[in-house]
């Protein structure tokens, strides 16, 4: 992604309306939008909307299209990683029987309890077993907190109304000691499939199949910046039951056209990106703004890499010494300005706010060290 993105138009039908104005540095955040879809992404989109399409035929031209570009065998796009996860627990639940997919989320009976490491139970906007309830499954968490959780995890799964398990790799979850590998071992030998959630690990997915995972889950509208998009990739008969719950619960949480088409246009792009030169760029880019900041009196950052090894580094920006009522004091005064500059709040308990800078323009960044000056000086 280009250092200086050319400011895009505004939707006409939000010309003049009195929207807040943003800077998102709080990554690929829902509730500010995402992300920002490239040109290219946008026109394909745009144009995927003025025309009727089979979209059996998209879906089969972008399982293609994923297969290629991951490795994995097949490929399926649902209408997000959130939808993603569900559809694949469905999966579990169904396999490809027509009635037991019409039947969902009641599963009349049979065994529907999928296991979830307690610290795996992300809440992204909602908490992450909520997927699971949505198509009849019933999570059970293994706690971590003993001596032997991945012990625990196998005696879990192999109590006989076990149906599968989730794994999560996101830097929100709780115990990232855990070896993802391992789980999927224990789960089957225990002759359990598993699904991992990697939601906004798409510069990872090679990592994320290596596990040996039945499923691996994944944002489009994340880092990809396709339209509001998830996919499924893995194993071809799994991913065959995800597609058999559009007839299903999958109706309610289906890809459209529009983001079939977008997530196409998205995946072309990625491919044609030199992953090391990205990550240099995003590395040069925060070295740079940490620079700046750490020449303003009072505040100070630093560049820490993502804990589940994204390839870019985000900025920490701690006032004095990382005292936790003045960052949150100088947070509150960046929301509170005009455009609206939004941080990640999650370590402002530390003393710490974090900023991700991979989709914003040099114009944006220049307006957040001139911000961040300003709020230092009362
Ligand atoms: C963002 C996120 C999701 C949800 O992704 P959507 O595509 O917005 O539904 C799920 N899990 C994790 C860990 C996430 O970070």
């Amino acid at each position: 992604m280009p250092h200086d993105i050319p400011p895009a138009a505004v939707p006409p039908v939000l010309a003049g309306q009195p929207l807040t104005r943003l800077i998102n540095a709080a990554g690929t955040f829902t509730p500010l939008g995402v992300s920002r879809s490239s040109n290219a992404v946008g026109e394909n989109a745009a144009a995927a909307l003025r025309h009727f399409l089979v979209i059996d035929e998209l879906q089969d031209m972008a399982g293609a299209a994923l297969a290629a570009w991951t490795g994995a065998d097949a490929g399926a796009v649902t209408h997000c990683a959130a939808a993603g996860i569900t559809l694949s627990v469905a999966a579990f639940l169904t396999g490809n029987d027509p009635d037991r997919i019409a039947a969902l989320p009641d599963t009349g009976g049979r065994p529907n309890r999928i296991a979830l490491l307690a610290g795996h139970a992300v809440n992204y906007g909602h908490p992450i077993e909520q997927d699971i309830r949505l198509a009849g499954g019933e999570p059970v968490f293994v706690t971590q907190d003993g001596a032997d959780p991945l012990g625990e995890l196998e005696a879990t799964l192999r109590s006989d109304t076990i149906a599968g398990l989730l794994l999560v790799s996101s830097r929100l979850v709780r115990s990232p000691g855990e070896d993802l590998s391992a789980a999927v071992r224990i789960a089957h030998a225990a002759g359990k499939p598993v699904v991992i959630d990697g939601a906004a690990q798409d510069w990872r997915i090679p990592a994320l199949l290596d596990t040996g995972a039945d499923l691996v889950v994944i944002s489009g509208h994340k880092y990809l910046a396709s339209p509001t998009a998830g996919f499924v990739i893995g194993a071809r008969a799994m991913v065959a039951a995800v597609r058999a719950q559009e007839k299903g619960i999958g109706r309610a949480m289906k890809a459209s056209k529009e983001a079939i088409v977008g997530l196409l246009a998205a995946i072309a792009e990625r491919r044609s990106v030199d992953p090391a030169a990205w990550s240099d760029e995003q590395t040069r880019k925060t070295a740079a703004f940490v620079q700046r900041v750490n020449s303003i009196a009072g505040i100070r950052a630093e560049a820490i890499d993502d804990p589940v090894g994204m390839p870019f580094p985000r900025a920490h920006v701690m006032v004095g010494n990382g005292d936790p009522a003045a960052t949150r004091a100088m947070c509150a005064a960046l929301k509170a300005g005009d455009p609206s500059i939004r941080v990640m709040e999650h370590q402002l308990d530390q003393g710490v706010m974090v900023l991700e800078l991979v989709p914003l323009s040099r114009t944006e960044i220049d307006t957040i060290v001139e911000r961040l000056a300003e709020a230092v000086m009362p």
